[in-house]
């Protein structure tokens, strides 16, 4: 019994054109079929449906060209069926029935993914994991917090919450994606610059296999025991095992926060005063930088120069410490001290996302690209993606922002949109993501920060990984010879 059970569930991304027994599947040359005799096996295991609108919403997440698709009532895929496992000893024997008969099974939490992650590319099964969701125990000495996978974001900081506990993972998606999916994806809260990634925060995680196997890994604060086996799972995105239990570092609750605004003369000016804000040993929770564009959409720039957003929380000693690290080092860059309640403004709008659907069903393309870059390299990244995306046809707008700060490098965050005439949509969609992604590569960052790979980018991974990729397929094919596991995915 758990000590905190919920149930919310997933958030469908778009309005879907047409009634779901009229939806057609994009890859629908691509489906296996579950047999009859093979649904009711599965019945047998676990809580089964054949429900079409079901499966319809399991057939799409909210990668952004198929929200286009949805509006004309096509998803990418539409699986045989949608399980829902109550328990782990449900998945392990759920997936010893699917790989004894090859039959592919694509883990889903809240289907929040933008890279069509979660997408049943071959049909089969949809496995839903969001019935399991709950606190299952709390060590509040050592701030361990043992959670089910189909848990909620504001469910788990909520029940974090009533023991003096906080994560701090916080993604713009919070309440639309489960800690499953934050883990497979290897996500990234608003707060990480004091809190970590999610791979900083997971302690131990209990893993089924392509076979049944069930396994846990971690469960110490450090370790040299070998490779760590948590980090194998860790952005697998379902390819490797399922996830079905998390244990996470949990922190105090904070004493007090703080909360400053600068404004530099160009973006060039605020990276450089970032680097040396996080080289100087100040982590604020939140540390923002926005380019000259994105600075006059919201946050009142005049088109050129770049503002700075901090918030941090935690003990106040500390807290100030960063803080006055940061305001020092901001003037010393030249900045300007701006009206703080640009934070209070962010703090409002930062979890809105509205505005990529309107912007969607206006026939826009619009979509974001992540990636994580080296200090010494973010001026030129920024040039090259923006002014590769910025040459294909119909672009409009090329934007950036840094999201998250390391010691030695940070995550630009570009925002692009054109509005190509409705027959070159898809074309433009895919050329834009081609010059941006090829342009962030070659320039010296890497493929993704927090979003994974999923589908959308799996083309990219070659030239990502080089021979590393050789490894990851080496271990896909050790953990699961028979490809039963999200295949298509994370170009394996
Ligand atoms: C508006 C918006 C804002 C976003 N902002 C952020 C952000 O700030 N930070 C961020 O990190 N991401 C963000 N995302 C992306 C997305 O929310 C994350 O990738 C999230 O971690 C996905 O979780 P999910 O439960 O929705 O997973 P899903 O989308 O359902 O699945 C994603 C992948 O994980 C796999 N998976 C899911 N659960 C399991 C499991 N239990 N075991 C094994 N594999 C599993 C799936 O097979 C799939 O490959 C945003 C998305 C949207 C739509």
């Amino acid at each position: 019994m758990s000590l905190h059970s919920f149930n919310t569930q997933p958030t469908e991304p778009i309005e879907l054109g047409g009634d779901p027994s009229n939806t057609t599947a994009r890859f629908a040359s691509q489906l296996i079929t579950v047999t009859e005799a093979q649904r009711v096996a599965l019945e047998a295991i676990c809580p089964t449906t054949q429900d079409v609108s079901d499966r319809v919403q399991h057939g799409r997440d909210w990668w952004p060209l198929s929200l286009a698709w949805s509006l004309n009532n096509e998803v990418p895929q539409i699986p045989s069926v949608v399980c829902r496992p109550t328990s782990t000893a449900q998945v392990s024997e759920l997936l010893q029935y699917c790989n004894a008969h090859s039959i592919p099974v694509t883990a889903s939490g809240g289907r929040s993914g933008v890279c069509g992650a979660a997408i049943p590319l071959h049909g089969g099964v949809s496995l839903d994991l969001t019935a399991m969701q709950g606190i299952e125990s709390v060590d509040a000495i050592s701030g361990v917090i043992e959670v089910l996978a189909g848990t909620f974001g504001p469910d788990l900081e909520d029940a974090a919450r009533t023991h003096g506990l906080t994560i701090g993972h916080y993604p713009q998606s919070f309440a639309l994606a489960t800690v499953g999916g934050w883990v497979a994806c290897r996500g990234a809260g608003q707060y990480s610059t004091r809190y970590g990634k999610i791979e900083d925060m997971v302690h131990a995680l209990e893993v089924v296999l392509a076979d049944g196997t069930v396994l846990r890994t971690g469960g110490a604060p450090a370790g040299a025991v070998g490779p760590d086996l948590n980090q194998v799972f860790l952005g697998s995105e379902g390819t490797l095992g399922i996830i079905t239990r998390i244990w996470l570092r949990a922190h105090p609750l904070p004493e007090v926060e703080r909360r400053g605004a600068y404004v530099f003369d160009t973006l060039s000016d605020g990276f450089e005063a970032c680097r040396r804000i996080i080289r100087a040993g100040a982590t604020p929770a939140v540390l923002r930088l926005y380019d000259g564009a994105e600075s006059k959409r919201s946050h009142g720039g005049n088109g050129t120069n770049a503002t700075l957003l901090v918030l941090d929380e935690g003990h106040e000693a500390l807290i100030d410490a960063t803080m006055s690290i940061v305001h020092d080092v901001a003037l010393s860059m030249g900045a300007q001290i701006a009206d703080v309640d640009l934070v209070e403004k962010w703090t409002h709008h930062r979890n809105d996302t509205s505005g990529l659907q309107a912007l969607t069903r206006k026939g826009f393309v619009v979509d974001t690209m992540e990636i994580a870059v080296n200090w010494a390299q973010c001026d030129n990244v920024v040039e090259a993606v923006e002014s590769a995306m910025l040459a294909v046809p119909h672009a409009r707008a090329a934007t950036c922002h840094l999201s998250h700060s390391y010691i030695e490098g940070a995550c630009l965050y570009f925002t692009f949109a054109a509005t190509p005439p409705a027959e070159e949509f898809e074309a433009t969609y895919l050329a834009m993501w081609e010059a941006g992604q090829r342009a962030a590569l070659t320039a010296g960052a890497n493929l993704s920060h927090h979003h994974g790979v999923g589908f959308s980018r799996a083309q990219f991974m070659q030239q990502a990984l080089g021979s590393g990729l050789d490894v990851l397929r080496a271990m896909k094919t050790s953990l699961d010879p028979r490809g039963i596991l999200n295949p298509g995915k994370l170009g394996l």
